[in-house]
């Protein structure tokens, strides 16, 4: 998503002044994407409209990546239109590939909700305007209706929510009744407080009451569109996670969705910078880019062991009762398994202490312990739980001084790869059974070289390698 010409608010918004419904608008620099597909069903003699996050992007001089189309063509008309283009049956969802996809959905309305996800009826007989009417917020339910079927840049805007006036003014408004419309769907409440945060809006006030009131009800959403939402909002490079949290805790969204961050609040730091355990991690993962959201996952995450190792008053082993707390949370959330790896090692590895004592086989020991490829996230870690407690690495001993003395290991034999012996030399030479027990051989011999590289050669391993198996 690009980054938004806000809160200058120069440029596009001020056009917004003179857009109301019905206005003409042109769009010149429309990608082909969007606008083949709309040109395609126009020309079939569909309706088709630009609709949601795209045009609110578009209007506010943003350039959006991902694009949405609404038509009152059905489905199946739809996707025959697309060749490559798939479905997704229920909502009628057509995504049509390519560098930009572009989601296609027919015009519809929605009735009941009653697991407060997904609406139990779908019908697709809607207008453009019952279309808009089922969206969330005003500013998402503007539409572009292009003027010729033939493509071209001009066009009429649609808004019977008055979006536009909202979006000139900054306000995120529901569409409808605000209690009635979060009581549908949860997520709207996640997404309210986001649009408000991405754009320094405000949130109108019977929608803002009513967001708190249905905050607790976001318990029952699936963990899967948490989680998206938890990564939309820390991947957006305009939303700061220390303004974005605490409004969610304000909210009783915290402690709904992250009781384990919520458990932070009051818990001291003894810190340079001010505030309890909470403050500092928000800071943490603030730090940390948003480009990167599972990194800021791991910021987030990383001193959730302090709430519970408190008692006696050191936090001692809050790395390994943190690694377990951030591994629990994000299998909650359902995270893939190689993120839930990634945030629980990085967790336990965050509290290492290096002094210039360290030898170089401690150093060596150090980065087959956290692995080679964890150390740029381990560092980038380590700098942003510093700036997140205004602490500063000294001059002899610090970050910079074990990195260095890191790149110095970089030739040093440090993976089982990297032995002068491997599994085959040893099954052939010695006989050794493959197995568990091989591994652990070679583990052994590793270890060894670790600690003094001049091991690192065949005779020599294959002899330690023999003394090894007559001690067992
Ligand atoms: P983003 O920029 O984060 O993608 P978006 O508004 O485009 O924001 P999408 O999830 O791409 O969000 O949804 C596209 C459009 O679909 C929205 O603008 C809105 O009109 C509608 N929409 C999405 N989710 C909901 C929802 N939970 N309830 C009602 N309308 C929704
Ligand atoms: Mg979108």
């Amino acid at each position: 998503m690009a980054q938004l010409p806000l809160p200058g608010r120069s440029g596009p918004i001020s056009q917004l002044s003179q857009l109301s419904d019905g206005a003409a608008y042109a769009i010149g620099d429309l990608p082909e994407a969007p606008a083949r597909v709309l040109r395609a069903l126009a020309g079939a003699g569909h309706e088709a409209v630009l609709v949601g996050g795209c045009l609110r992007d578009l209007l506010l001089g943003a350039r959006p990546d991902d694009w949405d189309v609404a038509t009152a063509a059905l489905p199946a008309t739809v996707s025959a239109l697309f060749p490559g283009s798939w479905w997704e049956n229920r909502f009628g969802t057509v995504t049509v590939p390519g560098a930009q996809p572009v989601q296609v959905t027919t015009y519809r309305s929605e009735s009941g909700y009653a697991d407060r996800r997904r609406p139990d009826e779908v019908t697709f007989h809607g207008s453009l305007r019952d279309d808009l009417a089922r969206r969330d917020f005003t500013i998402n339910a503007v539409a572009w209706l292009p003027e010729a079927p033939g493509g071209g840049t001009s066009g009429r805007l649609v808004d019977p929510f008055d979006g536009l006036v909202d979006l000139r003014d900054g306000v995120i408004r529901a569409v409808g009744d605000p209690a009635a419309r979060f009581a549908e769907d949860a997520l709207r409440v996640l997404r309210g407080v986001r649009f408000a945060l991405r754009f320094g809006f405000r949130i109108e006030a019977v929608t803002e009451a009513a967001l708190a009131d249905a905050a607790p009800a976001t318990a029952g959403l699936s963990a899967e569109r948490v989680r998206d939402e938890l990564l939309r909002l820390l991947a957006d490079p305009g939303i700061r996670p220390t303004v974005a949290f605490a409004r969610w805790e304000a909210l009783g969204l915290l402690a709904t969705l992250l009781p384990e961050l919520a458990a932070l609040r009051g818990i001291p730091q003894g810190k340079p910078l001010p505030g309890d355990a909470l403050d500092h991690t928000l800071r943490t993962a603030e730090a940390l880019p948003a480009s990167d959201p599972i990194l800021r996952m791991a910021g987030l995450l990383h001193d959730v062991g302090k709430a519970t190792t408190f008692a006696d008053g050191h936090f001692y082993g809050h790395e390994v009762e943190g690694a377990h707390t951030a591994e629990a949370v994000m299998r909650r959330l359902r995270f893939g398994a190689q993120d839930v790896a990634r945030v629980r090692e990085l967790i336990r590895h965050h509290m290492f202490a290096y002094e210039p004592a360290w030898t170089d086989a401690a150093v060596r020991r150090f980065i087959r312990r956290v692995g080679h490829e964890r150390l740029g996230d381990l560092f980038a870690l380590r700098e942003a739980d510093d700036a997140g407690s205004g602490a500063v690495e000294p001059p002899a001993g610090g970050l910079p001084e074990l990195r260095a003395r890191i790149a110095e290991q970089e030739n040093a034999p440090l993976a089982h790869g990297h032995l002068a012996v491997d599994g085959h030399d040893l099954q052939r030479v010695l006989d050794v059974p493959p197995g568990p027990g091989l591994g652990r051989l070679l583990d052994r011999l590793m270890e060894e070289v670790v600690d003094d590289p001049s091991l690192n050669r065949r005779e020599m391993l294959l002899r330690r390698a023999g003394e090894i198996l007559a001690e067992r």
